[in-house]
């Protein structure tokens, strides 16, 4: 099966990849500044370090002036977008908070900066009313496609259904958002045709953007009781590898992020998801004294940096990788407008 191509087989599926992004891409990467606004969350994953049940996260909310100036520190620094992450509250005072967060970053910034949420599942009417103030691309991952994997990754309960999952997925791409989905590799019970069936949904539901990347185990998760059954961690890196390969040789126009799990695990590991395929970077912008509490799973990178810091070091990797920035730009998916004319 190609997702387990290792060594010289491995090495020519890669460049075929780079090839193929170069052709119908270019060799821009575009940034997407992070910020990891709140780890407050009423979900319990099981694989996920700030799960409501983990008493030992100190819990934060960043003041919504500071969420305003790490927008406004993204588009002064040329960054294109940016990407607002938390964990998932689901009430009318969180979607009203989101809708003067988007409504000020909108002012703020002129308008000029393209804005990602990750908010996790929501009303359809949410997710319409948030479009409507601003934002225009949603990630929502599906985490696994098999549907008893994902029964295994969940309390069993209405709140973390698979089905509503797809559903929200299917709300915002008839909203008109670019959506965004994605994975995570090499999880406890996991098998590659989970992997490749995993790519295929991703085609057959015409995705816009996808972030998938290694799974990454937590001691204080409940998935940490089967880390006996864990693939080896360079397994899973190498498997995401191939992953963004096969999906951007399936997928020429989307966009594909090369996401911190592949750093945390290969000191180089987003260079080299970026020449397997993938365009997309996502610079951590939350202030460095809030990062060590947002802890999805053990040694997450560049907690202890400053924003400016991340940048620089990102500018380098970048022309390491032999690719440059794509400046100032949205970088939007062209996937995206060829879908919405069909
Ligand atoms: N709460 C929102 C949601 O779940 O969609 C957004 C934030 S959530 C932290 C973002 C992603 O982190 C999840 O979709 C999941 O794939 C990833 N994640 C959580 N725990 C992880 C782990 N232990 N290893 C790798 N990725 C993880
Ligand atoms: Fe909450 Fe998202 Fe973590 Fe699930 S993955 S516990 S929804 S932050």
């Amino acid at each position: 099966m190609l997702l387990m191509l290792r060594g010289s087989g491995q090495k020519a599926l890669l460049a075929r990849a780079e090839e193929c992004l170069l052709a119908h891409r270019g060799d821009n990467v575009f940034y997407r500044g992070l910020v990891e606004f709140s780890n407050i969350c009423t979900k319990d994953c099981l694989y996920c370090g700030i799960r409501k049940s983990n008493k030992n996260v100190e819990r934060y909310e960043l003041p919504h002036d500071e969420i305003v100036e790490s927008a406004r520190y993204a588009w002064e620094h040329n960054y294109g977008s940016l990407v607002l992450q938390s964990g998932e509250r689901c009430n009318p005072a969180f979607a009203e908070k989101i809708d003067h967060l988007l409504r000020d970053i909108r002012q703020v910034t002129k308008g000029e900066l393209g804005i990602t949420l990750s908010l996790g599942e929501q009303s359809l009417e949410t997710y319409r009313r948030w479009f409507n103030s601003g934002a225009h691309r949603y990630l929502l991952r599906i985490e696994t496609t098999n549907r008893e994997l994902y029964r295994q990754l969940h309390p069993r309960d209405d709140k973390h259904s698979f089905e509503k999952r797809l559903q929200c997925l299917k709300y915002l791409q008839n909203i008109g958002y670019q959506t965004g989905t994605g994975v995570m590799i090499g999880l406890p019970g996991q098998s590659a045709q989970h992997l490749a069936d995993d790519l295929l949904f991703m085609k057959q539901f015409d995705i816009d953007m996808v972030g998938m990347g290694p799974y990454i185990e937590h001691e204080e998760t409940p998935l940490y009781a089967r880390k006996e059954e864990l693939w080896p961690i360079r397994e899973r890196f190498l498997t995401a590898l191939n992953m963004i390969a096969l999906l951007r040789l399936m997928m020429p126009d989307i966009n594909i992020a090369a996401t911190t799990a592949m750093q945390t695990i290969d000191p180089v590991g987003r260079e080299k998801a970026l020449r397997a395929g993938a365009n997309i970077i996502m610079p951590n912008i939350t202030p460095s004294n809030f990062r060590k509490s947002y802890l999805l799973y053990n040694n997450k990178p560049c907690i202890e940096e400053g924003a400016d810091d991340c940048s620089d070091c990102l500018s380098l990797r970048l022309s390491l990788a032999g690719r440059k920035l794509g400046s100032n730009q949205w970088g939007d998916s062209p996937h995206y407008y060829k879908r919405i004319k069909r």
